[in-house]
């Protein structure tokens, strides 16, 4: 999704997100965003919300983002899954992790929880929250898959054909399915995109109604994508000009979950005020990406007032009652509608960077995260290349 500002004019998430980028770039691994107009094959020819999105291979995106670890003295460990924490004092003192060899706990004085479920702040004691406004429900899940084989020029010609087809394309083709009793699936939209590689990634399926942090739901709903999956392949091949002859290659190698946990801090950044433009004293970045709900078989696309970025502060990475812990990603603090906004690449991307430079900066001057020098942060911020509007 975007990294632009809401009026599609200016890149607003830059910093590391546009470092990392450009490495991609670099490896032919992605296109820069400001190449990319709405209505693309690599945006299922949609518009709203899809100007300069950054169309990118993720094998080339795994080695760039090792090269760029082992480059910074980053040690990895693959295929370690969190457990619990060992608390001291109100503090993590380690957290431990599943191996293969077994459990290890791993000491730090800062913690960032990385999980987009809120994993550790969840189990460390944090207050969180799951749903509400949305029916009281977190947004639906999806399980990804990925095919070849697609005949571009049939699919362009029929979209050349049909006017409307940047709202919703082959509605017409659902309805016909669906009255066969071909296509029980609880999604509307045909939504296919072209990735850098030629493949492409189908995201139709909509797992709802799960509790995507317990195990066995977790499962079950990641089989029912794929029983979907089998269901949409068919009705691409059967309905949509153009797919005739795809192959499936994969599926996901897990079940897309939108949302799930997400931390109460003292702050919590609502989606209405987003709408309205507003900014913080400690904002860490600036976003335009529109507010992008999943209810039921559609998608709600809205977007700010104006055409001004909203700022996204610092406090949404602070969870209550864990002293030495920051969260970065789409479980932080904000109600549904803020994250229906911030949850996506490159919003996470920024939350990221500032979370690690914060806790970069913890360890610098032997304080906790809700007492570091924000004028500090934001300034190591704007020199490593975030945009927060006062320097231009
Ligand atoms: C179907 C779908 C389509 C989407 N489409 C787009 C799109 O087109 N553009 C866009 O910008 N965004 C899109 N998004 C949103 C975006 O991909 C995610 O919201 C974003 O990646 C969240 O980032 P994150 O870092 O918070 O979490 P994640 O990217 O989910 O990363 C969390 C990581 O933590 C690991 N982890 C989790 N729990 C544990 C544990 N207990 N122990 C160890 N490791 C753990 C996971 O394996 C994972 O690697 C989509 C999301 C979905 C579900």
């Amino acid at each position: 999704m975007t990294c632009y500002d809401p009026a599609m004019k200016k890149q607003v998430i830059r910093g590391f997100f546009e470092e990392f980028v450009q490495r991609l770039i670099r490896e032919n691994g992605a296109i820069h965003p400001s190449q990319m107009d709405p209505g693309t094959s690599y945006t299922a020819w949609r518009y709203k919300g899809h100007a300069h999105i950054t169309p990118f291979s993720s094998e080339v995106l795994k080695t760039v983002a090792e090269d760029m670890c082992q480059e910074a003295g980053v040690t990895l460990l693959y295929h370690a899954m969190f457990q619990r924490v060992i608390m001291e004092d109100g503090r993590i003192a380690a957290a431990v992790f599943a191996c293969k060899g077994g459990l290890r706990a791993i000491k730090a004085r800062i913690v960032v929880d990385c999980t987009g479920d809120a994993d550790v702040a969840s189990n460390a004691g944090a207050p969180f929250e799951v749903g509400k406004d949305n029916n009281g429900q977190p947004q639906p899940a999806s399980l990804f898959f990925v095919i070849d084989g697609v005949d571009k020029e049939k699919l362009l010609a029929y979209r050349a054909e049909h006017e409307d087809i940047s709202a919703m394309w082959f509605m017409d083709k659902v309805a016909e399915a669906r009255e066969k009793g071909e296509y029980p699936i609880p999604r509307e939209k045909v939504a296919l995109y072209e990735s850098i590689d030629g493949t492409w990634r189908v995201n139709m399926s909509r797992l709802d109604h799960y509790n995507y942090c317990d195990p066995e739901e977790f499962t079950r709903a990641e089989i029912e994508g794929r029983k979907q999956m089998k269901i949409i392949f068919r009705f691409l091949k059967k309905y949509i000009p153009g797919c005739e002859h795809i192959r499936l290659l994969y599926s996901a190698p897990m079940l897309g979950v939108r949302e799930s946990r997400r931390i109460i801090g003292d702050f919590v950044l609502r989606g209405a005020e987003m709408k309205l433009s507003t900014r913080h004293p400690d904002d860490i970045f600036l976003s335009g990406n529109r507010f992008d709900t999943h209810v039921g078989s559609r998608v709600v696309y809205e977007t700010t007032k104006g055409d001004a970025p909203y700022g996204i502060p610092y406090r949404v990475l602070l969870p209550q009652k864990v002293k030495n812990l920051l969260v970065a990603g789409r479980c932080v603090s904000g109600d549904q509608e803020c994250l229906a906004a911030i949850r996506v690449i490159p919003p996470c991307f920024a939350m990221g960077q500032a979370a690690g430079t914060a806790a970069a900066l913890c360890l610098k001057e032997h304080v906790l995260p809700d007492a570091i020098d924000i004028q500090e942060l934001r300034a190591v911020l704007q020199r490593d290349g975030a945009y927060l509007e006062e320097d231009e």
